[in-house]
């Protein structure tokens, strides 16, 4: 463990996944109505305790998914995206949703660029319209959140009495987000834990990836003491990308301790089905669920993972429903060499396996690429046909 603050193992992460709303967002993707519907089957077998399904006042066809996706009668809470005014949550509730989170922006930048100032007033009118809308969403029964957006560029008391209020107001949950990401783990912890002792509903984390810490300061947030994390599949969203479900879900329970009810051996799986709707394939060196992240080619690290693969393997793949891979390429080594001459039944000696090895690497470095297991059994043929 970590974290010597508390005791990790107590404590249930709730996930909220984001990828049919924020992850949409992502400039280029756009899902079907059709497959958002089945996404989100998919994120509740998962065990997603929360889905975020879209932003009705943003489309015609985000009403429809969310119209599509509150009708399976999910056993995750299906929340719609919407700001904090009656014909919004109106629009939302006619869509079937009987959640919503609701968001308003805090920081001056983001005042001033929508409203036009950020003076008292702007502050006042926007305050007055979040409390109003929350109390207006509670009042028809709805399971409220409330989030800052821009939340961590804002001057912190003004960022607790929205929270506070929002609380006030009957919101059964506050949101901090890190919306252009440029928040720093130590930081963000400290901003969350202030928070937490003013915040006595669920507390819930946003934050996006522009310098490549969405998953730490997700991780930092829920050691400040956050209850919810909101990601998406591949970490897909605007610009850099939100916080990835994938990393955050598997840092924080195989590193940290924590619990969440994510099954974690369907994280590839939705990772490539992601991949393929959204039409952005993930990087081979994407932690948890890229191509490489369980492939292994130099020699010294696959002598030793034919041995034991916990010597490079952090995690095992199957945990997170991925497979090992042994590559053979310019990096390999003796052991891959014999074990599959072994398995193909070749007989041969020490000095064939240098003969085929050095004539592997060397077809690799010509090529720029891997060689296949036929390709070495073809090279070890040649070799013993024609040696030199
Ligand atoms: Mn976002």
């Amino acid at each position: 463990m970590r974290d010597g603050q508390e005791n990790p193992a107590a404590r249930n992460i709730l996930v909220c996944d984001t990828t049919l709303r924020d992850g949409e967002q992502t400039c280029g993707v756009a899902f079907r109505v059709e497959e958002k519907v089945r996404i989100a089957r998919l994120l509740d077998e998962m065990g997603v305790d929360c889905i975020d399904a879209g932003f009705p006042a943003s489309s015609q066809a985000d009403q429809e998914a969310v119209r599509g996706i509150t009708a399976l009668g999910l056993r995750a809470r299906v929340v719609a995206f919407c700001r904090p005014n009656r014909a919004e949550i109106d629009l939302a509730r006619s869509c079937g949703a009987n959640a919503v989170y609701t968001f308003v922006p805090t920081s001056d930048v983001h005042m001033r660029v929508k409203f036009g100032g950020d003076g008292s007033e702007v502050r006042e009118r926007l305050k007055r319209e979040m409390a109003d809308g929350v109390a207006y969403a509670k009042s028809l029964g709805m399971f409220v959140g409330c989030g800052s957006e821009d939340a961590t560029r804002t001057p912190y008391d003004y960022l607790e009495e929205v929270l506070v209020l929002a609380q006030e107001s009957g919101a059964d949950l506050v949101g901090v987000a890190d919306t252009v990401g440029s928040s720093t783990p130590d930081d963000f912890r400290t901003l969350v834990s202030r928070l937490r002792a003013r915040i006595s509903v669920l507390l819930s984390l946003h934050c996006h990836n522009d310098f490549g810490l969405a998953t730490a300061n997700t991780v930092a947030g829920i050691l400040g003491g956050a209850d919810e994390v909101q990601c998406t599949v591949n970490g897909i969203g605007e610009r850099a990308g939100n916080a990835s479900l994938e990393e955050v879900t598997v840092a924080l329970t195989q590193l940290y301790g924590f619990s969440a009810n994510v099954d974690l051996s369907r994280l590839k799986p939705m990772s490539d089905l992601i991949a393929g709707l959204s039409r952005i394939e993930v990087s081979p060196m994407k932690p948890i669920v890229g191509g490489n992240a369980f492939s292994h080619e130099s020699g010294l690290h696959v002598s030793s993972v034919m041995r034991d693969p916990t010597a490079y393997e952090p995690l095992r793949p199957e945990l997170v429903g991925h497979t090992r891979r042994i590559v053979i390429g310019k990096h390999s080594g003796k052991s891959i060499v014999s074990h599959v001459l072994d398995a193909h039944g070749l007989s041969y000696d020490d000095g064939v396996l240098g003969e085929v090895l050095r004539e592997v690497k060397r077809v690799a470095v010509l090529t720029k690429s891997s060689v296949t297991e036929a390709q070495m059994v073809g090279i070890y043929h040649e070799r013993i046909a024609n040696p030199v």
